[in-house]
């Protein structure tokens, strides 16, 4: 299988997800699609890759974080892989009608979740509510997973809370396996973080932790949400274009 970055994650505050795209024969598969502002830079990523949004034919979610999320609608062909409890406190947000409202249900639904990230949280279901009940609509797109693991596509899907509640992590195989895990991981530096800190933005932090120690125990390349590539096994960054 051949992986290749349609956009690069970056950290706060440049606040950006990597977006990746998977081919294999006749496969093309998207994890995770950015933010509205990413819009530009994923269809230049594809163009690169010689695909055209059309194409692809599965489309996974790490989680239902703005900026993982966002442009669902240009794969309009794509069955949307997420999980059923990120759709369902979706679906309860979006039943939402106050601000205040919004605001306790996310807080209750968040062990740690610092004001800066509230308030863009707060700010995109307020300014952007129609996209993200569009996300839901056309409930046949849907592929809402369920068990802890399962392959779709010749890549395994497998559960990974603790930053959200239905987190994902999409495993490639290969001589050496590639896991994209989102924001189980953000970056090498959160990676290197010593393992009893707290995560700084997470729905259950015994639940983050032991994603991640599963994550190490994978002894894959790893993916993060938010930065390089890096060998699970002796913390090296790996470049992107070495994923292939
Ligand atoms: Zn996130």
């Amino acid at each position: 299988m051949r992986i290749d970055c349609l956009q690069q994650g970056a950290e706060f505050p440049r606040l950006q997800a990597s977006a990746l795209l998977i081919r294999d024969g006749g496969l093309r598969a998207v994890v995770d699609c950015g933010e509205r502002s990413s819009r530009v830079a994923i269809l230049t990523g594809l163009a690169g890759c010689q695909t055209s949004p059309r194409e692809v034919e599965l489309l996974v979610l790490t989680h239902l974080h703005f900026d993982h999320c966002e442009n669902v609608d240009l794969f309009e062909r794509a069955l949307v892989v997420v999980h059923w409890r990120e759709v369902e406190l979706l679906e309860r947000l979006l039943r939402e009608t106050t601000v205040d409202g919004l605001r306790a249900l996310l807080l209750e639904h968040h062990q740690a979740l610092p004001p800066f990230y509230l308030r863009r949280i707060l700010q995109k279901l307020t300014d952007h509510r129609d996209d993200y009940a569009r996300l839901l609509v056309d409930r046949g797109r849907l592929h809402l997973v369920e068990r802890e693991q399962q392959a779709l596509g010749g890549l395994q899907i497998v559960q990974t809370p603790g930053h959200s509640i239905g987190h994902l992590a999409v495993g490639v195989p290969g001589d050496r396996p590639v896991w994209i895990v989102g924001d189980a991981v953000t970056s090498l530096r959160d990676w290197l973080a010593p393992g009893s800190e707290a995560p700084t933005f997470c729905w259950n932090a015994a639940e983050a932790h032991r994603t991640r120690r599963a994550i190490g125990q994978w002894e894959s390349v790893v993916v993060p949400g938010h930065g390089s590539p890096f060998d699970a096994c002796t913390g090296a960054p790996v470049p992107f274009r070495d994923l292939r």
